[in-house]
């Protein structure tokens, strides 16, 4: 189904760090629904996902006023946990010839296209229940390193950018089996789509033009 047709009003989205605290949340959810905010987006490992509590005051204010929920946010290092370095320094990022744990990964390895499909299954299945329909969710690559990525010979091949859509590509294909109606919003930085060798799936949609 197209996107624009699944998407019945237009989401006004907050998005909530790891980092805030159960009552600081609470505090800018209330703010945010004085500026006609809709919808909540939550890290992939937020708490919000993972606690088994549900009481609190920002979850149920949440729910009083069914704001949509989405997941997602800078969370590709969650595809790829940089905790993996030590002992699999080939799935990670090579610059002049050394492997490296910060920012993104080794885009072309097909180790690391098994581990983000493995690990986008187990976020995604936890998350879902707790996203609200049609869903949507978000990748987005490190702030200020978009441009970041692998220069290994096999990735060398391809921009950043495309390296950055092979790597979403993936936890796409993922998604589609989940729920077919749901769109992961990713950014095309620089990207002239004649350019682009690596084709979007057709459930990523440009990260604010929803
Ligand atoms: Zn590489």
């Amino acid at each position: 189904m197209p996107y624009n047709k699944i998407m019945k009003q237009a989401r006004k989205r907050l998005f909530i760090s790891k980092k805030t605290g159960a009552r600081e949340r609470f505090k800018l959810i209330k703010l945010a629904l004085e500026n006609e905010c809709n919808t909540l987006v939550f890290s992939l490992n937020d708490p919000f996902f993972t606690s088994k509590n549900r009481n609190q005051k920002y979850i149920k204010l949440a729910v009083t006023y069914a704001l949509n929920i989405e997941a997602g946010g800078r969370d590709l290092s969650l595809l790829v946990p940089r905790s993996m370095f030590l002992f699999n320094r080939d799935l990670f990022r090579m610059v002049h010839g050394r492997r490296k744990a910060s920012h993104h990964f080794c885009a072309t390895n097909p180790k690391t296209t098994n581990l983000i499909a493995e690990r986008a299954y187990k976020l995604f299945d936890r998350a879902m229940q707790y996203t609200t329909a049609p869903r949507i969710f978000h990748f987005l690559p490190d702030e200020k390193h978009e441009d970041t990525w692998c220069q290994c010979p096999a990735c060398r091949a391809f921009r950043p950018v495309e390296q950055y859509i092979i790597s979403v590509n993936t936890a796409a294909d993922v998604l589609a089996k989940f729920d077919r109606d749901a769109r992961i919003m990713y950014i095309d930085f620089d990207l002239e789509p004649e350019a682009a060798r690596v084709k979007p799936r057709g459930n990523l949609v440009i990260s604010g033009k929803d």
